[in-house]
């Protein structure tokens, strides 16, 4: 593709799963940008100049305009906040920091430098997601179940830093359950109950059973579990005055009382590239902190179980 004066020149820092998967060729698929540095310990991509550090990155390339961050989140907040400094726009993969206040500190530096600071949550771009808040802004909702079940060793193998403090544990993909749901209900929930279980000699949870009230008396559970072999559920349940929703397959498909009305498996990542198109043109800020929020609330509230060793 031949880049144009409206290009945007980005460049990916942690070649991983995630950038290899997804970013990779959802960049490629999106003539708005143009893959044109990495920032990688390990290589990075063929054809494409590779830096040792976001700092040498920073200043070898002032054409570079934006910056993927897809790194694990305990090492992104100095190459976010350095890459902003430098006026860059910056994706966030998600979670988008380590902590809550470290985010809020972003939020303020982009301002401060009028760039982009894009805190992607990629489970809202899936298929299911607007349409069940479109259906639902006008119900009444009385409970919300959340099962999010897959298997760790299957997903996550070798992950160290999954399981080291900042990880977040289950919540790495439990968080996407709560991305969704923030983005669903029509009104704010809080959390009330929490239980978390940390394999013995483990930083970070291996499951978690949370409780959430809000208004009009709506109810949300959650339970999330990384032990789970066999078939994976990823299910969000609504049950309304009018009937019930269910997103499964982690909101790709959407059924209203059994009925299918919205089937689609992989469109997160293109959604997530065209919104920052966007949001870089407007040099607009989109940083929605809730599901990190409920994920630290889970954290200060949990009542705390052991639960025997997990060996990868
Ligand atoms: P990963 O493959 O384990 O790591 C990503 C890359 O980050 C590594 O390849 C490495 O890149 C760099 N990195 C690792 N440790 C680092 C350190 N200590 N300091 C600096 N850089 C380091 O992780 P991932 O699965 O891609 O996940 C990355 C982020 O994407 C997480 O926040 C995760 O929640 C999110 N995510 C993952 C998935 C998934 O399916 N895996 C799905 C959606 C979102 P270099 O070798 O190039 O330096």
């Amino acid at each position: 593709m031949t880049a144009t004066d409206a290009t945007i020149r980005i460049a990916i820092v942690g070649v991983g799963k995630i950038a290899r998967d997804q970013h990779l060729p959802s960049i490629a698929g999106n003539p708005d940008f143009e893959l044109s540095a990495t920032v990688s310990r390990s290589g990075g991509v063929e054809g494409v100049d590779n830096y040792g550090s976001i700092d040498a990155l920073l200043t070898a390339r002032p054409d570079v305009t934006a910056i993927a961050l897809c790194q694990p989140p305990q090492f992104r907040f100095e190459a976010a906040a350095n890459a902003i400094r430098a006026g860059r726009h910056v994706l966030l993969e998600k979670p988008p920091g380590a902590t809550v206040a470290e985010v809020e500190t972003l939020v303020r530096v982009a301002k401060a430098h009028d760039v982009t600071l894009f805190a992607t949550w990629h489970s809202r771009f899936a298929a299911g997601v607007e349409p069940a808040r479109a259906w639902l802004r006008d119900r009444s909702i009385r409970r919300v179940k959340v099962t999010w079940k897959e298997d760790v060793r299957r997903w996550h193998p070798g992950q160290d830093w999954i399981w080291q403090p900042g990880g977040l544990g289950v919540f790495d993909p439990g968080i996407n359950a709560l991305s969704i749901v923030t983005a669903i209900l029509p009104n704010d929930v809080h959390l009330v109950e929490s239980v978390l279980e940390f394999p013995r000699g483990r930083d970070a949870p291996i499951a978690a059973q949370l409780s959430f009230e809000g208004e009009g008396g709506v109810s949300v559970t959650a339970e999330f579990d990384w032990r789970q072999a066999g078939p994976q559920t990823w299910d969000i349940e609504v049950q309304t005055d009018a009937g019930r929703l269910v997103l499964s397959k982690g909101g790709a498909e959407m059924s209203i009382d059994g009925r299918a009305s919205v089937v689609d498996q992989d469109r997160e990542y293109a959604g997530i590239y065209r919104r920052f198109a966007d949001l870089v043109r407007q040099r607009a800020i989109d940083v929605d902190l809730a599901p990190l929020v409920h994920v630290a609330d889970a954290f200060m509230l949990g009542r705390r179980k052991t639960v025997e060793p997990f060996e990868d």
